[in-house]
């Protein structure tokens, strides 16, 4: 089983090059095939040793009428909702245009993953394009030519990953694989945009054996009588969970439901070491769960740091606080612990619940769905070079060798987790503390605690 990877953006930025380059000969005609539209190829590609789908939203040019725009961008709408991951290609020669705006626009609010191609790239007639690229917000784009064949390894180091998680995911549990050949019928296309399918938010409960995760996942479950219910043959065998939490579609991944099943299969150890890693890999958002008798023990925080390390949100709940009494006093504590213990996250959600009488699980709720909600927060551009303005001002970048560095211009490359790239001059030169005083002004003035931030900084041509 492979992923799908779907080739959008304006006409003439060279999709059908990359198409054709892609599937070579392996070119799959889907034109006979019932419900399936005829505006999109597919092909089966392969580059290096990994296979995968491609899908092709070209052609759009030879439609000379009116109803371009919307019809541009039900097509893509529709390609996006079919594919695993999606190469939006813009034309590195010609720069970034409006139209290109627009699909920037469709791809950061589609919950597809993305990756950004500057095609057409040979020569220095590219090098302004590849730059402004940048500033699409959909991360670092990946210079091309489809013509000449350049750049097809950097194409596949980005794919390598994608292609290993999903092999993995597919391993992991087949429930997860998404119905790739969707039906997708001509009316649709008459009716106005397939409206996306809201993906449900991925969410892993992680924490130390006894810390309450399956009298937690089985609370949630069980508040969710529709699928709980007996004939809904809900088996806590599956290694993630359907479930409705409060009006919101959530999977969990259910680490204790392997470990029970684990212990059948007598492979306990293995499974318990490879657990954590896996559910923190398969979430958007972690619950650390914490045992309040016992919290933020060695493994506790080596799984927080790795949810952090993954770029994760990351919600910390601690359990067991119906067995607290004097709750004022061990709130402070913990949170104190916190901060000195998990530098890295701080400002994270921490919330007091008891798995076991349901108290807090609404402020648990709230939390994750605040996490999930800042991890995908994007900042402006203009905002973002106003605030850095500021921060400069108040604290400038230091100057070695007497020569300050320069900060240019900012921007945010990428979302889940917020990803920036500030232009500078002399970036090896740039200390760490600085780029401290930077993330953590980002994390109070923007409002983005708990979500790990990444800053980079980066010289320009
Ligand atoms: P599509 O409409 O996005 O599918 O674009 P096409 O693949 O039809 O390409 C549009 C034009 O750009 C064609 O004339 C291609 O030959 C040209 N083109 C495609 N890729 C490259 C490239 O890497 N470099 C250059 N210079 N031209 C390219
Ligand atoms: P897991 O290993 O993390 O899945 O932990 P379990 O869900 O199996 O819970 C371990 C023990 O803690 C069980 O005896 C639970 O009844 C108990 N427990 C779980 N949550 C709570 C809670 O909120 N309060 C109290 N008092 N006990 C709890």
């Amino acid at each position: 089983m492979s992923f799908t990877l779907a080739i959008v953006g304006r006409p003439n930025v060279g999709k059908s090059t990359l198409f054709n380059r892609l599937v070579g000969r392996r070119l799959a005609l889907v034109d006979d095939q019932p419900g399936v539209t005829r505006d999109l190829r597919e092909g089966e590609a392969r580059l290096g040793d990994i296979e995968f789908t491609v899908i092709d939203t070209a052609g759009l040019e030879d439609a000379n009428d009116d109803s371009l725009p919307g019809r541009m961008r039900r097509l893509t709408e529709r390609a996006v909702e079919m594919a695993d991951v999606c190469l939006f290609v813009v034309d590195a020669r010609t720069g970034i245009t409006a139209t290109d705006e627009v699909f920037a626009d469709i791809l950061r609010r589609s919950s597809a993953q993305v990756l950004l191609a500057a095609n057409k790239a040979e020569g220095r007639a590219a090098e302004a394009g590849i730059a402004e690229a940048w500033g699409l917000g959909l991360g670092e784009p990946l210079p091309l030519s489809a013509e000449h064949g350049e750049g097809m390894t950097d194409l596949y180091s980005a794919l390598l990953p994608i292609s290993e998680a999903f092999a993995e995911r597919a391993q992991l549990d087949p429930v997860l694989m998404p119905d790739v050949s969707l039906p997708v019928s001509e009316e649709a296309d008459e009716a106005g945009p397939v409206p996306t399918a809201q993906k449900p938010l991925q969410v892993a409960v992680v924490g130390r054996p006894n810390a309450g995760k399956s009298t937690l996942i089985n609370r949630l479950l069980g508040e969710d009588r529709l699928l709980t219910g007996p004939e809904a043959g809900i088996t806590r065998d599956a290694i993630s969970v359907p479930f409705d939490w409060e009006g919101t579609p959530v999977r969990v991944f259910d680490t204790a439901g392997m470990r029970k099943k684990a212990k059948v299969q007598e492979k306990l150890e293995k499974l318990s070491v490879a657990d954590g890693l896996r559910a923190v890999k398969f979430a958007e958002v972690v619950i650390v769960l914490l045992d309040a008798a016992i919290p933020f023990e060695q493994q506790d925080l080596r799984i927080a740091d790795l949810a952090e390390r993954e770029g994760r949100a990351v919600v910390v709940a601690v359990n067991k606080w119906d067995l607290e009494e004097d709750k004022g006093a061990k709130l402070a504590a913990l949170r104190e612990a916190f901060d000195r213990l998990l530098p890295q996250l701080r400002g994270a959600p921490l919330v007091t619940v008891s798995a076991k009488t349901g108290r807090g699980l609404d402020r648990l709720h709230a939390a994750v769905m605040k996490a999930h909600a800042v991890w995908n927060r994007r900042v402006p551009t203009a905002q973002l070079n106003r605030w850095l303005e500021g921060m400069v001002a108040a604290h400038p970048p230091p100057a070695p060798n007497g020569r300050r560095i320069k900060l240019r211009y900012m921007t945010q490359a990428k979302t889940r987790p917020p990803h920036f790239v500030v232009m500078c001059s002399q970036p090896d030169k740039m200390q760490d503390a600085y780029t401290r005083y930077l993330v953590n002004g980002l994390r109070a003035d923007f409002d983005m605690p708990g979500t790990p931030i990444r800053l980079v900084m980066r010289g320009q041509a």
